[in-house]
């Protein structure tokens, strides 16, 4: 009874840890965005065309975690004001793919700049801390995805490139099969561009995690030599 009261208030403390610093990063969002002229999803929009490439408007909505009829309305002021061209999808002429125009690519850059607090915040974790934090975020991160809370996100948990703890090297476990690098829970990917979904099953995913948890706890490490990730 003690004990799931203490668990209780550690999950709550943790949720509220999380909450302020989701207040600030949506603060500074709105203030980058503010500053380029651009709604919060317009800059959320931008961005994704900008990292990932061409969409049409339901992946934007599916991976911005908003509904279709907001994104769309968000494509279109994007349009009028020139970030964005729309244009027929080669591989199906009843849809339209946006593109992110030389103008919505610089608006991009300018409101992608994290914020120097969270940078110097981020700092003051020493090479073990943030190796720890780094997988507690995995783990949190794919939980709500197995949740349906958040879309499928591309993480070296969930890559078929990831090969986890196949090295004795405590400091470099894992393994990046796209680079062919060793590396360590410290240089775990959130955002890979190079990230490919593992198998076509859940089972196959859940091997993967599971070989995954098998894995000490990471020490510091050099990152594989890489990829088009955002973070
Ligand atoms: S670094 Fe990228 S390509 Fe390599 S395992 Fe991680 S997500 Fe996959």
């Amino acid at each position: 009874m003690y004990e799931d009261r203490v668990e209780a208030m550690a999950q709550m403390h943790i949720a509220t840890g999380l909450a302020k610093i989701g207040l600030f990063l949506r603060a500074h969002t709105w203030r980058q965005a503010d500053a380029a002229a651009l709604s919060p999803t317009q800059a959320q929009i931008l961005a994704h065309l900008t990292q990932r490439g061409p969409a049409r408007i339901t992946g934007l909505a599916e991976a911005l975690g908003v509904t279709q009829p907001t994104a769309s309305d968000a494509a279109a002021a994007l349009i009028r004001k020139g970030h964005v061209t729309k244009h027929p999808d080669p591989q199906d002429a009843r849809a339209s793919l946006l593109y992110p125009t030389v103008e919505g690519e610089r608006a991009a850059a300018e409101t992608a700049v994290w914020p120097d607090a969270l940078l110097g915040a981020i700092d003051t974790l020493g090479a073990d801390e943030r190796a720890v934090f780094l997988k507690a975020l995995v783990k949190m991160i794919r939980e709500l995805q197995v949740r349906g809370a958040i879309p499928v996100q591309r993480m070296c948990a969930t890559c078929r490139f990831f090969q986890p703890n196949v090295h004795d090297d405590p400091a470099t476990p894992h393994h990046c099969a796209f680079v062919n690098a060793a590396f360590g829970d410290a240089s775990l990917r959130l955002d890979c561009g190079e990230h490919e979904p593992v198998g076509k099953t859940e089972a196959d995913a859940d091997a993967l995690w599971g070989r995954f948890l098998d894995a000490p706890a990471g020490q510091p490490d050099a990152p594989p030599a890489a990829t088009g990730e955002a973070s």
